[in-house]
């Protein structure tokens, strides 16, 4: 048996271990093959990507040759197209944000009345000085000066006290188109100044005139058309309105416009047209147009944003999705799949294939994996059955050996007692020359007794004997219980005639015939009756009846004898058994004869089955399925008394 379970489980564990490997070198097969498919996939994607980006550079020159450099600014930041955007122009003072100061613009020549309403304004006559002021605004055709003038006139008021004088000046004679251009010395507009101080001034936000001047430099302040405000002054005028208005909504070019003046300030890395690099301050990324006119700023986290929209629309088969990795960000190892460097476009960055592969490769792998686990599973299915065969038949082999060892030794040793007491019977006959009848005749009567227990003996033998080669015939006819029954007290001879023993027979009227071989049936119900004798006591009271019940011929033989346990009542149909094996050598017994009961009245598609209590005597049963429903003519009960 352990050789069997070798035999198992070494060619199991080898298919098993065949198997996963075969499992495993597909998966990798199919990886690989995956792989090659997605990285031209991805080389695709990095291609989409370069395309896109030079593109929009490109752009970004045709744009600037339509544009000024202000609104250009102001269209690609308020498209969400960068972050921030550096212009320059033909001319130095076209650039936007500037990175210089502006141009100082030459100072024109004072007038005789500008220098009076200096000095009055330094002696501190500020009434009279803002008179003055007001004079040289209104004749002086340049237009420059005059605002300059108006800026002093109103500041000459506030000097002197005429807060309401000077926010008129700054707000209504200031903000008139006429002064829209006018610029001061160092190049920034006067008017969103003057609005700015005016609002100061007011310093009243539900004031209406503070609504209105606050409306009038917002506008201003969003404004990238011409005349173009200087970067410088922009940034400073939105914080201050925004200082001063604080619910007012924020200005959506501001943050822009800080990016650009910190690109300036630091030392930002040379750019090369139409790539993108690294900008330097912070996570910040550059792309030159071409023509090295424009560069637009992105931040990391938002060129990540615009760039994955250009993944999003290309074109990728359902169940990829290319993801784009930005530089030092290292992809989640369990989900990434191929990853490689986008060098030329972006530098720095990977475009990556992330997904569950374990489920892609399980998908792409299942049929294989099934035809070769149905492979495994059959090998291992057939070296199961065949050992299990082989094992059945080593088994019935085994059982048939130790049958044959036991049957030997039984029969040997069950002979030798009749033949022993026959022989010495016989010799005392032989040697008693004196012998009285009556004594030769018990003599002969104990002969005759031991040649039948021998008799009995070699017919079980047989009947094991072909039992157990499947030799056993049955010749099957419609049967009379009663006959039956007949037959079995005329084959009890005078066995059953001795002193104490008591066999009563009752057969109940209108029996259903039964479909049996006489003889067997007759054998098996002997062999009931047999040991009803066997293993009672002195006084045997026996029974034996037939009777119909649920549809089957019945043959009950009770005796009041020794009776049997409930452990024994399972096993006494079992072959070679004996509850008391010294009870049954006194009696003859070799445990085989329930064994062959059993046999007989199984193969006739019965049962046989046991009541019984220790020392209160047992009832074997057969039961024979009816033939038909036909009544037996003449059934009579009957009862056959051998009275001791
Ligand atoms: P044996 O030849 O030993 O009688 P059997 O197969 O006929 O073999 O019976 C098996 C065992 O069952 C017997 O040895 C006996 O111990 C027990 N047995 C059989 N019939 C009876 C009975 N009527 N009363 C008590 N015990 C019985």
């Amino acid at each position: 048996m352990l050789w069997l379970l070798l035999v198992v489980i070494v060619p199991t564990v080898c298919v098993l271990w065949f198997m996963l490997a075969a499992i495993d070198n597909e998966r990798v097969a199919v990886r690989q093959r995956l792989i090659t498919a997605y990285r031209t996939q991805l080389a695709g994607v990095k291609r989409e990507l370069a395309a896109w980006l030079q593109q929009e550079a490109a752009r970004l020159d045709a744009r600037a040759a339509n544009l000024s450099c202000a609104s250009l600014f102001a269209e690609v930041v308020r498209g969400d197209e960068a972050d921030s955007l550096i212009c320059r122009g033909g001319e130095p003072e076209a650039e936007y944000p500037r990175q210089s100061r502006m141009p100082p613009v030459p100072l024109k020549s004072e007038t005789s009345a500008w220098d009076r309403a200096s000095r009055l304004e330094r002696k501190g006559s500020f009434v009279d000085a803002a008179v003055v002021f007001s004079r040289i605004a209104e004749g002086d055709a340049d237009v420059d000066r005059a605002a300059r003038a108006l800026q002093a006139q109103a500041r000459c008021l506030n000097k002197a006290g005429r807060r309401e004088a000077a926010v008129q000046v700054l707000s209504e004679k200031l903000a008139s188109p006429g002064f829209r251009a006018a610029v001061d010395p160092q190049g920034r507009l006067i008017a969103p100044n003057a609005q700015l101080l005016a609002l100061q001034l007011i310093a009243d936000t539900d004031n209406e005139q503070f609504r209105l001047a606050a409306g009038t430099l917002r506008e201003r302040l969003v404004d990238y058309g011409e005349p173009v405000m200087a970067a410088t002054q922009r940034r400073f005028l939105m914080r201050q309105f925004q200082e001063i208005v604080p619910d007012a909504p924020s200005f959506d070019t501001l943050d822009a416009e800080d990016l650009a003046a910190d690109y300036f300030d630091s030392e930002s890395i040379p750019a090369t047209a139409a790539a993108l690099t690294h900008a330097g301050p912070g996570e910040l990324w550059q792309l030159v147009s071409p023509g090295g006119r424009v560069v637009a700023l992105h931040r990391e986290s938002r060129l990540h944003r615009r760039l994955t929209r250009v993944i999003d629309a290309t074109d990728l088969p359902p169940e990829m999705s290319a993801e784009l990795l930005r530089p030092g960000l290292d992809p989640d190892p369990a989900l990434l799949f191929v990853s490689f460097a986008a060098d030329e476009p972006l530098p720095g960055w990977r475009v990556a294939l992330q997904l569950d592969e374990q489920a892609l490769v399980d998908a792409a792998t299942r049929r294989q994996v099934a035809v070769y686990l149905w492979t495994g599973l059959l090998v291992i299915a057939v070296i199961v059955a065949a050992t299990g065969l082989i094992a059945r038949a080593i088994r019935r082999q085994m059982r048939s050996t130790r049958i044959k060892n036991d049957l030997l030794a039984t029969v040997s040793h069950e002979l030798k007692t009749p033949l022993a007491s026959m022989r010495l019977l016989v010799d005392t006959l032989l040697d008693g020359d004196n012998l009285d009848a009556p004594h030769v005749r018990e003599y002969l009567e104990l002969i005759s007794k031991e040649n039948n227990r021998l008799s009995r003996l070699v017919d079980n033998f047989l009947s094991f004997s072909r039992m157990e080669r499947n030799k056993q015939q049955f010749q099957r006819e419609e049967l009379d219980a009663a006959a039956v029954i007949r037959s079995v007290t005329s084959a009890m001879g005078e066995r059953f005639n001795g002193p104490g023993c008591r066999v009563d027979v009752e057969i109940a009227p209108g029996l259903p015939k039964t479909y049996a071989d006489s003889d067997a049936l007759v054998t098996a119900i002997l062999n009931l009756l047999d040991n009803a004798y066997k293993y009672s006591g002195a006084d045997k009271q026996i029974a034996l009846s037939a009777f119909a019940a649920d549809g089957d011929v019945c043959f009950a033989v009770r005796d009041n004898g020794i009776g049997l346990t409930g452990r024994a009542k399972g096993k006494v149909f079992e072959r070679f058994y004996q509850v008391d094996r010294n009870l049954s050598r006194k009696e003859s017994g070799c445990g085989l004869g329930l064994s062959i009961v059993q046999f007989i009245v199984r193969a006739h598609g019965g049962s046989v089955d046991v009541e019984s209590r220790p020392g209160e005597g047992s009832t074997f049963t057969v039961r024979l399925p009816a033939a038909g429903p036909g009544i037996s003519a003449g059934a009579t009960s009957a009862q056959q008394e051998v009275a001791g």
